[in-house]
């Protein structure tokens, strides 16, 4: 098991290996590249709070409200499966 860890939070160009041709999102505070700007920019909101201005402000609001709406969906459809699952199982044990 890896539990390494690392002191220096700054000392991102060790810790992430990213390829060179994909696309990279890095932090304008401490370089941690994100593969998409929505990481990005809840990273801003969750790690640079006080470095913000009203804008990335703004747009850190919009991506967590659909990060909270993606995730209400994500729990939903996992109880739909869970619940047909059971249903299947169950079916199963009365007609076995
Ligand atoms: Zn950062």
């Amino acid at each position: 098991m890896n539990s390494e860890r690392f002191d220096d939070d700054r000392d991102y160009e060790y810790r992430y290996d990213v390829p060179a041709d994909a696309p990279a999102y890095d932090c304008a505070y401490c370089g941690r590249p994100f593969a998409r700007e929505e990481w990005r920019t809840l990273h801003y909101g969750l790690e640079h709070p006080a470095e913000l201005d009203d804008e990335e402000v703004r747009a850190f609001r919009e991506a967590y409200e659909d990060e909270a709406d993606d995730l209400g969906t994500f729990r939903l459809q996992a109880l739909a499966v869970l619940v047909a699952i059971y249903f299947c199982l169950l079916m199963v044990y009365a007609l076995v």
